[in-house]
C-alpha cells in the first residue's frame, strides 16, 4: 500500500477522488522539514473547493490530495516542507515543524467545522531510504528535491510505484511504451494519466473487508448479507433509510445492493 496511505488511519473503503501539486512552491533550503496532514472537512463540503480554498492559505505546501470516507465525509492530505531555520530561528520555536503546524492553524480559521487529524512528519533522509527500498534508482533518487520526493510519494497513491517514476524522471516519461499525452515532467504524466481513471487499482472485495464484521454500522450492508435478501425487501430496507421510493422500485437486485453497498450513493442527510 502507498506510504501516504499507510501513513495515516483511513477506514476501509476510503476513496481518493483528486491529487494536486503546487508549482510556484519554494525550493529546497538545505535543511527542510515535511509534514502531510489529513484535515476532515464538515459534512456537505466539497472537497475538490475546500481543499483549493485551503491550500491558497498555506505558503508551504507543495501538494495533496483528497477523498471521501465510506459515509460521504470529505477530506484531504497537504504536503508541506519548509526549511527547519524558519520555526527554529525565525520563530525561536522549539519544533522544527512549527511553522508547517501553525500555518494549517491559521488556514483552518477560514473554514469552521474543518479539523487537523493525523499527521505524519517524514524526514527527507527517511524519503529517500524509502524511494530506494521501494525499487526506485539510487542514483537517480540523490537528484530528487525534497518536493519531488514528496510528488513520488503522491505518484505512488496513483498505482505507479516509485521504481517506475524514478525510470522516467531523467526522460520526463511516466509511461514510456503506453499511448498518452506526454506532460514532459514524470510526476505530472502521472497525475495527468490518473486523472483519466486509467490508472485505477484493482476493486476491494466487500465481502473480504465486511465480511467478518458483526457490530459494525455497516454490517447490514454487506453484499454478503444483501445477497440472502429478496428484492423487495431490500427496496422497503432502502426507502426505510430514506431512498425515495420512485428511485428503487424499479432497480434490478444486483444495483440495488450495489447502490447500498456503496455509502457515496445514500441518500443525503443519511448519516
Ligand atoms: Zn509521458
Amino acid at each position: 500500500m502507498p506510504l501516504l496511505f499507510n501513513s495515516f488511519d483511513f477506514p476501509a473503503l476510503s476513496r481518493m477522488t483528486g491529487i494536486w501539486t503546487n508549482s510556484t512552491h519554494d525550493p529546497d533550503a538545505g535543511d527542510d522539514v515535511t509534514l502531510a496532514q489529513l484535515v476532515v472537512l464538515p459534512p456537505d463540503q466539497d472537497p475538490v473547493v475546500e481543499s483549493d480554498f485551503m491550500c491558497s492559505h498555506l505558503p508551504f505546501h507543495v501538494g495533496g490530495f483528497h477523498g471521501v470516507f465510506p459515509d460521504g465525509q470529505g477530506w484531504m492530505v497537504v504536503l508541506q516542507k519548509a526549511p527547519a531555520s524558519a520555526s527554529l530561528v525565525q520563530m525561536a520555536a522549539s519544533d522544527p515543524h512549527w511553522a508547517l503546524v501553525d500555518s494549517i492553524q491559521r488556514a483552518l480559521r477560514f473554514n469552521y467545522g474543518a479539523k487537523a487529524l493525523d499527521f505524519a512528519d517524514l524526514t527527507p533522509d527517511f524519503l529517500v531510504r524509502y524511494c530506494i527500498g521501494a525499487g526506485a534508482d539510487a542514483d537517480v533518487i540523490a537528484d530528487w528535491t525534497v518536493t519531488e520526493l514528496l510528488w513520488g510519494l503522491l505518484a505512488e497513491c496513483c498505482n505507479v510505484s516509485l521504481a517506475e517514476v524514478a525510470a522516467g524522471y531523467q526522460e520526463g516519461c511516466a509511461f514510456p511504451d503506453r499511448d498518452h499525452e506526454c506532460q514532459g515532467n514524470v510526476f505530472r504524466d502521472v497525475f495527468a494519466m490518473w486523472t483519466t481513471r486509467a490508472l485505477s487499482g484493482h476493486e476491494p472485495d466487500l465481502d473480504e473487508v465486511y465480511g467478518d464484521v458483526d457490530d459494525s454500522e455497516f454490517e447490514r450492508w454487506t453484499r454478503k448479507k444483501l445477497k440472502k435478501i429478496k428484492r423487495g425487501e431490500l427496496v422497503r430496507m432502502a426507502v426505510a433509510d430514506g431512498w425515495d421510493w420512485s428511485d428503487v422500485a424499479d432497480v434490478p437486485k444486483e444495483l440495488l445492493m450495489r447502490l447500498m453497498v456503496d455509502g457515496q450513493t445514500r441518500p443525503p442527510g443519511t448519516p
